[in-house]
């Protein structure tokens, strides 16, 4: 048995442990992170960096079926394309391994011990970890859970076999003719639509009464518009029952109460992530729980002394970003900074086709909120760039104080909108004002003007519409 002593161990690292530890390293602090799996953890190895790779791969197809077909507006045409989905994923799994590197390295230059191995947690300061050499026991002043999700798995559709989670689905190098998505949320509908792109026939069964019940039904009716145009079948208020006798499909139940059988090479099952916690030992420590999630309060501090936590363990929203920025805030608190969580807003973005992109309170949100607000809504087919890009289904919209105009909520939905939500944080977190926005000069032709234009709506006088 080996022991370490440190002053912070972290445990996990995905975006939220490793930033954790490389900010600590930064400020001097002696620290360990133990990972039981890769160094970058869901995000970079089965979650946001590959899901975005294949989602490219299925849009460069679907541009290049498109000209095949002669479907463009202006006069391109190609051969046939064909994808090599076996070379996709290796292309994919490169990225992915060079991102691992660079995580290794920002780890090692940070001076950051690295473990790999299982922790466990023998008491409040104490972690035992199996590693490759034997066990190791390490102990800690702090300990930070970062152990992210796992998905979450339904008891009569286990995964196995034809049922896959988001991780097998992002390994398959053979487009299934028939997938069927369990789930309409986040990675259903970005995977479900990049499957359809590559020829798969896709149908989504999302058990409540529309898709990505997260975002309201304006910012999702394009998106519903384009998967009806690219052929994949929603079926809403419907419930998944299991697998068909022959192994060959899935039964379900129709919002009407029917059942009916829907074939399938593949059911991806995308019902949301749960936390993970189970191999941790956290039957050793006393602490409060949200459910089945860590309890934590403005410091990401727990119910127990020394142990903070951070990231997709601690609950909705599960988003890399919110890890990261957690992780930041907890090493320096560690150093003695005087931290807490004071952000504004966490930007939330659906890489579908067209993208959505949320920062802020919603129209619904704010009103719940007690607010009396000024609503811009400007639509990108009235915006240059949009026209040609060919993109013009969508929008951003603003939603501000009416006393002050100060800006609460932005939202947009439309092709390359997730590169505005670095804009819309920026201005939410500078506690900006609709003049602010609008009298920015926003470069001509982008997608940013309709930001712009929003604002100009919202005080009674855009230019371009
Ligand atoms: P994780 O990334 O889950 O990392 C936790 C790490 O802890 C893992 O490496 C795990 O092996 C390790 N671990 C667990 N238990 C132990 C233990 N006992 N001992 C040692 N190590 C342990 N978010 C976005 O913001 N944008 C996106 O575009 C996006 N796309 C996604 C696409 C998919 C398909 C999926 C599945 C998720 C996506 N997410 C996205 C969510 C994002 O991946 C998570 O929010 C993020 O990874 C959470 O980071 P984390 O550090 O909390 O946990
Ligand atoms: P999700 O919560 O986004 O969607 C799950 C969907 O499944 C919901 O619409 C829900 O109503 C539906 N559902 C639940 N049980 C069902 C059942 N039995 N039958 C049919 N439908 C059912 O979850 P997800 O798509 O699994 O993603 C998990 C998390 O990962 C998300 O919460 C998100 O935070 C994160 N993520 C983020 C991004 C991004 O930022 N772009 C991308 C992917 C994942």
């Amino acid at each position: 048995m080996t022991d370490i002593t440190c002053k912070l161990l972290v445990i996990g690292a995905g975006p939220g442990g490793y930033v954790c530890a490389i900010r600590a390293g930064q400020l001097g602090i002696d620290t360990v992170i133990v990972e039981s799996s890769k160094l970058g953890g869901t995000c970079l190895n089965i979650g946001c960096i590959p899901s975005k790779a294949m989602i490219h791969v299925a849009e460069e197809f679907e541009k290049a079926a498109h000209a095949a077909a002669g479907k463009t507006p202006f006069g391109l045409t190609t051969a046939e394309p064909k994808l090599d989905l076996k070379q996709a994923v290796a292309w994919k799994d490169g990225i992915v391994q060079r991102l691992n590197n660079g995580v290794a390295g920002l780890l090692r230059k940070a001076k950051v011990k690295i473990v790999h191995g299982q922790a466990r947690f023998r008491d409040g300061k104490t972690v035992a970890v199996e590693t490759e050499t034997g066990p190791k026991t390490i102990t800690a002043e702090t300990i930070v859970i970062a152990t992210g999700s796992v998905p979450v798995e339904l008891p009569f559709l286990p995964f196995g076999g034809n049922v896959i989670s988001s991780t097998g689905a992002l390994a398959l190098t053979e487009l299934p003719k028939r997938l069927v998505v369990v789930g309409g949320g986040y990675i259903g509908l970005e995977l479900g639509t990049a499957f359809a792109k590559l020829g798969a026939k896709v149908t989504v069964v999302e058990a409540q009464e529309k898709i990505l019940p997260l975002y309201d039904a304006e910012l999702t009716a394009p998106v519903a518009k384009s998967l009806s145009a690219l052929g994949v079948e929603v079926l809403l208020g419907a419930k998944a029952l299991g697998p068909t006798a022959k192994g060959d499909g899935l039964r379900i139940e129709t919002a009407d109460g029917k059942e009916r059988e829907l074939p399938a090479d593949k059911i991806l099952v995308t019902v949301g992530r749960a936390p993970a916690t189970s191999k941790l030992g956290l039957d050793e420590l006393v602490l409060d729980m949200d459910g089945r999630f860590i309890r934590i309060g403005e410091r990401c501090e727990t119910s127990m002394r020394g142990i903070h936590a951070i990231g997709d363990v601690t609950g909705e929203p599960m988003l890399a970003h919110r890890a990261m920025a957690q992780g930041e805030m907890v090493a320096e608190i560690v150093a003695g900074e005087p931290r807490i969580w004071d952000k504004a807003c966490i930007p939330a973005i659906c890489f579908t086709d067209p993208e959505i992109v949320s920062a802020g309170l919603s129209p619904a949100e704010a009103k719940a909120a007690g607010f009396e607000t000024k609503i811009g809504l400007f639509p990108f087919q009235a915006n240059g760039r949009a026209m040609t890009r060919h993109g013009e289904a969508g929008f951003v919209r603003i939603v501000a104080r009416a006393d002050n105009h100060l800006v609460l909520g932005i939202q947009a939905v439309g092709q390359g909108v997730s590169e505005l939500s670095a804009a819309f944080g920026l201005a939410i977190e500078m506690g900006a004002r609709l003049e602010d926005v609008a009298g920015t000069i926003h470069a001509h032709p982008t997608l940013g003007e309709a930001f712009q234009e929003s604002a100009l709506k919202a005080l009674g006088h855009a230019l371009h519409i």
